[in-house]
């Protein structure tokens, strides 16, 4: 597919939990509007031609905030006159004039659309909102219309045949076998009758996307736990008391309002005293989107599965999974199905273990009733007091946010790979907190643009991600500009910014995609980088975090913001071990809500319409998670993820990417650890390769075998006692 479509498909890379709501599904959802003129867009416009900053770096201070829409429009309309001129070339199809013409055409949208989303995602305003919420649709339309252009898919397709016979190089090859199936999986092969079937089938679908969205937005406002007796909330701190009244402000209602997040677990459950107020809120979360009435969701999610699998036999699967996982490392359903049924015993065996550890507690106190879940994090919380006692206060002052940068983050890249960073003050930025670092190779050459935007702003969408406003291509004479984004809480002016532990694995995780954007050393843009399977995707970044907790990198960043003493080594030690804790619970639940996923997206288009409340008890009934104790983390009525943000048969992903991760750290272990010969495999073997083999097997190729799911438990300390190596 050409570079612009996939981008606009694969998105930001999300965390566990997070959700975007500017996600543009696939496959069209109307038809083309009609595009407003470009008249107003020229030479005067800073995205007409590209930046003449070094690395070709976003001109920020010469863009304004009406400068995008129109180059954006300009940039749609000129990729489509030059996909029609592929398309139309009388010349035969070839390589060059077909493939290689596509990963040229939309440059100028390319230009605009990276430093487009990075801003909006991280800078917004109600000015770019508006050309967001006019411009979202038209992106879908404009993939459809060159991913749905049969001309053109005829010129791929006698190419794709003749591929074999072309003498391509690797990189070309896989471009062609890429694209071509990339077209395909969008359903370029389909008849007219069967595509117009499709279109159908997506608007429906999209329809019932946004329909469950607005339903759970308002179920989950519904949901939350209202009450005027400040009693029923003893546990909780003066501040989060004072925000809970903040809610019941903005609600116009008396007394205290906790609003729902979007997992089963609320955060409150941990601090609550009041055993009847945790049921409360537990319950009401569980049956937020299954009380009855308009904000029910349990019929539109039985229809989106069903028509689903409806979608993929008309692809020619045989179901929904198979179709999603076609282009993934896992390959088939059956592949992560079998995955995920390895990680059960080892994940509900620990979660039993930590079960019994706090009922021991609830009858310590004479508690005199069984654990459920609304009871797990408050008596969790204590089992953790008890054995590692750690406080936040005493650890923030080791990890100051530019010496953690510096000591840690740089310097663990510095020891693995060889590259060094320098500060660019030069360079524009789009809002004063961000700060630019040039990035040089072992040899001393540029390699990259590395921008840092990690203070918590009101306009910044919550989390932490890596994008890049240029994306690294040699076909393109292009070099990498990546960026890292997080919501770290900005100290007081002329205060360090003490972070937390978990923020600086955050660091280190964002950090690691960057590197797989800054080393991609590709021809073609839509190959290049973190443009890779969602099942992959966060194995550099994950593979990356070991580091923070790797001795000789630890110690060269963990020390004292004032007097520079290292951190002492119980403390270090007890950071560590609380990294063990509580995993038994948290990866069961994460199974449990990728098993419901992929259950659900397995149904063959014959199944009937499904009773959600009865498919789910015996989805987890048939994987052993049907726990009492350990609930999903997501219910299906509400899982988000699957329904309307683009993970369908996808929320396994994020585990398969941690056993690529803890696969990878051993090998790194059982090789010597952190060197640069070790550094510098990865990085030719992998790291630089953006999406240019197929995945599966280039990760196999570097390990020297398949990766397997032991390192990953024993990370997660899940192996039963003795036999952890
Ligand atoms: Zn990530």
């Amino acid at each position: 597919m050409s570079n612009i479509s996939l981008r606009i498909l694969k998105g930001k890379l999300l965390h566990m939990g997070t959700l975007i709501t500017t996600g543009v599904m696939a496959l069209g959802s109307s038809n083309m509007p009609a595009l407003a003129g470009n008249g107003d867009f020229g030479p005067s416009n800073p995205f007409y031609a590209p930046s003449t900053l070094p690395f070709q770096a976003p001109p920020f201070d010469k863009i304004k905030d009406s400068d995008y829409q129109p180059a954006i429009e300009a940039g749609m309309a000129q990729q489509r006159e030059e996909v029609r001129a592929i398309a139309d070339n009388p010349a035969p199809p070839t390589f060059e004039n077909t493939f290689v013409a596509l990963e040229k055409s939309g440059q100028l949208f390319n230009r605009v659309l990276q430093v487009f989303t990075g801003v909006t995602g991280a800078n917004l305003n109600p000015e770019l909102q508006k050309v967001q919420d006019i411009e979202a649709p038209r992106f879908a339309a404009h993939q459809d219309a060159i991913v749905l252009d049969s001309k053109l898919f005829q010129r791929m397709a006698t190419i794709y045949n003749e591929r074999h016979s072309l003498n391509l190089d690797a990189e070309s090859l896989r471009l062609v076998e890429y694209d071509y199936q990339q077209f395909v999986h969008a359903g370029a092969k389909l008849s007219d009758a069967d595509k117009a079937e499709l279109k159908k089938l997506n608007e429906e679908e999209s329809t019932l996307t946004n329909s469950f969205t607005t339903k759970l937005l308002a179920a989950t406002k519904d949901a939350a736990f209202v009450t005027t007796d400040k009693n029923a909330l003893a546990g909780m701190s003066a501040t989060r008391l004072e925000g809970a009244v903040q809610s019941a402000k903005e609600r116009k209602v008396d007394g205290y309002v906790i609003p729902l997040q979007n997992t089963t677990q609320q955060p409150d459950l941990g601090v609550l005293a009041v055993r009847s107020t945790r049921q409360t809120i537990f319950e009401n979360s569980w049956n937020r989107a299954e009380r009855g009435g308009a904000n029910d969701t349990r019929e539109i999610i039985a229809r989106l599965a069903q028509l689903r699998a409806r979608k993929a036999k008309l692809l020619g699967y045989s179901n929904y999974a198979a179709w999603k996982l076609e282009d993934q490392v896992a390959k088939t359903p059956e592949a992560a199905l079998k995955f995920m049924d390895e990680l059960v015993p080892g994940a509900t065996t620990k979660a039993a273990v930590e079960a019994k550890d706090i009922q021991a507690v609830i009858d310590g106190q004479k508690g005199g009733f069984q654990l459920q879940p609304w009871d797990w994090d408050i008596y969790a919380e204590q089992v953790r007091k008890a054995k590692y006692d750690l406080d936040e206060a005493q650890i923030k002052p080791y990890f100051e946010l530019n010496n953690v940068l510096q000591n840690g983050v740089f310097y663990a890249a510095n020891l693995l790979y060889g590259i060094t960073f320098k500060e660019r003050t030069d360079i524009p930025v789009y809002q004063p907190d961000v700060r630019v670092f040039e990035v040089f190779d072992a040899d001393g050459k540029p390699l990259a643009l590395w921008y840092c935007d990690y203070f918590k702003r009101d306009n910044k969408n919550g989390g932490a991600w890596m994008d890049v406003f240029v994306n690294q291509s040699k076909l393109l004479g292009q070099l990498p500009v990546v960026f890292n984004v997080a919501n770290f809480s900005k100290p007081a002016p002329g205060q360090p910014a003490l972070i937390s532990f978990r923020d600086v694995t955050t660091m280190f995780h964002e950090f690691g995609h960057a590197l797989h954007g800054m080393f991609s050393n590709t021809t073609y843009p839509t190959l290049s980088g973190t443009q890779v399977a969602r099942d992959f995707v966060e194995f550099p970044s994950q593979f990356n975090e070991h580091w923070a907790t790797y001795p000789a990198v630890f110690d060269h960043y963990a020390k004292h913001y004032q007097t520079g003493a290292p951190m002492p080594a119980e403390l270090a030690a007890k950071i560590k071990r609380a990294e063990k804790f509580n995993q038994g619970y948290s990866l069961t639940e994460i199974v449990a809500a990728a098993e419901l996923d992929m259950q659900w997206h397995t149904l063959p288009a014959s199944a009937p319409l499904q009773k959600p409340d009865e498919f789910e008890v015996q989805a987890l009934k048939k994987t052993h998670l049907w726990i009492s104790y350990v609930p999903p983390r997501y219910r299906s009525s509400y899982f988000s993820h699957i329904w309307s943000t683009g993970y369908a048969a996808g929320y396994y992903a994020y585990l398969w990417s941690e056993m690529l991760d803890d696969a990878a750290y051993q090998w790194f272990e059982e090789h010597g650890g952190l060197t640069r010969a070790n550094g510098d495999r990865l990085r030719q073997m992998v790291l630089s390769r953006g999406n240019t083999e197929e995945l599966g097997k280039m990760y196999a190729t570097w390990l020297g075998k398949e990766p397997t799911i032991e390192p990953m438990l024993k990370d997660r300390g899940l192996l039963p006692e003795g036999t952890a190596k």
